[in-house]
């Protein structure tokens, strides 16, 4: 402690640079500072510094880290409160660039995996970046040791000793988290893809604030016969809306909430923090959501199940372009989908291609099967289910095609559900077990696609590839960009992050020992999930979040070769 002070006492004043010998560990006494990386500059990314909190000492009771998921929601947890000391603790801008900012990576509204805050061996682990303050390119000594010697400690103190650390609020929050993954865990054993409790919350701020509507929302309440009572560990018995596996569709007229439940079931593969209003809102881990999206980039995806026969004979079992078409997107991103293991699909009639989705009787009079390409959605969706177990939850107030392939019919009527399956086999009589696929080819989900040169080598010759990202919408990977801005179900700039040092990850380690593309990417994310993503090189950012296989592929499957 003394020694760091007597550091900053003598680069005081000096240029920018000398700041590296802060690099380093230093004892202070309730905690250890490591000084683990001085930026370069006062405008290059933040220094990183870690803080050592031996738990017992911050008194951390050990039943609410004594489980992974525990573990977990803990850390989620602390680095929350972390993120809360720095807003009431620490002054900010100390001169230029980022001078004087101190930050820790959290999550919005959802409990990821992260490397920011990590208990293990019975101490907590805590990852800040500070800007390292400076006039021009001097040293500001003096702020440097305010931040380091006041703020943080401040910092330290209240996010991660008792008495300022919440217990109460601390237990709450990891037996929530526990409650959410038992109920995930419990969904394909009672049948379900996924379940709504009673009392849940789904609609949010607006389209780009995820947090919960904060008046006039319509509490969700299942309808009787939809309903079940599942078992949770700490909260017992929660009522709740079941959808079983199959196909089940979601209709009722414009506005009445029919987007927000999907919205919730896609985001239902998260847990949420408490307060979120989808605690209790679970989906399978294997939930999609699928959507249109024309401009995108394809490669070698065998969409011939839903089209084939394209104008001048285009392969499409061998399906590649760069620039796909409504249609087309939404084919190829059912099929990556699927090839990575997808159990439901999520689809919402407001981001489809219509002629993708369905092609009513006129429509087929006018023009025959020989003439259209397309294979709808419509004429696949029971084949999917019946014959390779695929679930799928379609929104669709527009069109009473899907009424005669549904297992079930759920009605959204201001803001309130209905069952109305029996009303929909009046209208269309019993579900038909398996259209019309009229010649299309087989629905054939083999995995079979192998890894590209553009994929294995992104710094094209040159020595190091850079990854970095602009956002949750563009990863950038060596020499592409990619476009991740329809990806729906990625949460977090952490979880970008960790999808470009994965893919690196996979082409360095995982690529010429898996046989193919889907294979390898989930046995590099299986190494992660198992050992850490300080795995991941550059090592210890601590601004890294766990992805799911699913976004992991979405990012390999946008690499425009
Ligand atoms: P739809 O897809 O049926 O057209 P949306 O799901 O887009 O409807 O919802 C329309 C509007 O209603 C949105 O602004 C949404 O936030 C709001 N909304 C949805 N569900 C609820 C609810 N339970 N309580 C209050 N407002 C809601
Ligand atoms: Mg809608």
């Amino acid at each position: 402690m003394n020694r760091l002070r007597d550091i900053l006492k003598r680069i005081d004043g000096k240029g920018y640079k000398a700041y590296k010998d802060l690099t380093g560990s230093y004892d202070f006494g309730e905690f250890r500072l490591g000084v683990d990386h001085v930026q370069g500059d006062p405008f290059a990314a933040p220094s990183r510094i870690s803080v050592y909190v031996a738990a017992a000492q911050a008194g951390l009771p050990p039943e609410l880290f004594a489980t992974p998921v525990r573990r977990i929601a803990l850390e989620d947890f602390l680095g929350r409160a972390v993120a809360a000391a720095i807003r009431q603790c620490v002054r900010g801008r100390r001169g230029i660039g980022k001078s004087g900012e101190m930050a820790i990576a959290t999550s919005g509204q959802q409990v990821l995996v992260r490397n920011a805050v990590l208990i293990a061996e019975g101490a907590v682990e805590a990852r800040l970046t500070l800007g390292l303050p400076a006039a021009g390119r001097t040293i500001r000594g003096r702020d440097a040791e305010e931040m380091l010697f006041r703020e943080l400690p401040e910092v330290v103190r209240r996010a991660l000793f008792y008495p300022s650390l919440d217990a109460d609020k601390a237990r709450r929050h990891v037996e929530s988290v526990e409650d959410q993954q038992a109920l995930r865990d419990q969904l394909a054993k009672q049948g379900l893809v996924a379940f709504v409790a009673d009392g849940a919350i789904l609609p949010r701020r607006s389209g780009i604030d995820d947090r919960p509507l904060p008046q006039d929302a319509i509490p969700f309440r299942a309808p009787e016969s939809l309903a079940r009572t599942l078992v949770l560990p700490n909260a017992g018995e929660v009522r709740g809306m079941a959808i079983p596996a199959g196909v089940t569709l979601i209709v009722g007229g414009g506005f009445h909430g029919k987007s927000t439940l999907l919205h919730a079931l896609e985001r239902g593969v998260y847990d949420h923090i408490p307060g979120d209003g989808r605690e209790r809102v679970a989906s399978d881990p294997a939930a999609v959501k699928i959507r249109a999206e024309d401009g995108r980039s394809v490669w070698d995806v065998n969409i011939s199940p839903f089209i084939d026969n394209l104008p001048l004979g285009r392969d499409t079992v061998r399906f590649s372009t760069e620039n796909a078409s409504g249609s087309t997107s939404q084919a190829a991103n059912i099929m990556e989908a699927l090839e990575c293991g997808a159990g439901v699909l999520l689809i919402d009639e407001d981001t489809s291609a219509t002629n993708f989705m369905i092609r009513d009787e006129r429509m087929q009079q006018l023009v025959t099967k020989d003439k259209e390409p397309i294979t709808p959605l419509l004429h696949r969706v029971r084949e999917l289910y019946d014959e390779h177990g695929v679930s799928t939850v379609i929104v669709m107030g527009g069109s009473g095609d899907y009424l005669e392939v549904a297992d079930r019919v759920i009605m959204l009527d201001s803001y309130t559900v209905r069952e109305v399956t029996a009303e929909a086999r009046r209208i269309a009589g019993a579900p038909r077990v398996r259209p019309e696929t009229a010649g299309a080819p087989p629905l054939d989900l083999q995995p079979r696609r192998v890894p590209t040169a553009a994929m294995l080598n992104p710094a094209r010759g040159r020595r190091e590839a850079k990854i970095d990202t602009r956002g949750l919408d563009t990863l950038l990977y060596g020499e592409h960009n990619i476009d991740l801005g329809n990806v729906e179900q990625l949460v977090d700039l952490g979880q970008v992050r960790a999808i470009g040092l994965l893919i690196k990850f996979f082409a360095e380690n995982q690529a010429q020992a898996s046989t193919t593309l889907a294979e390898g990417l989930a046995s590099a994310l299986a190494a992660i999930e198992e050992g850490g993503l300080d795995l991941l090189p550059p090592w210890k950012t601590g601004d890294l979040a766990l992805p799911r296989l699913f976004e992991l592929a979405a990012a390999v499957n946008r690499i425009r070769p």
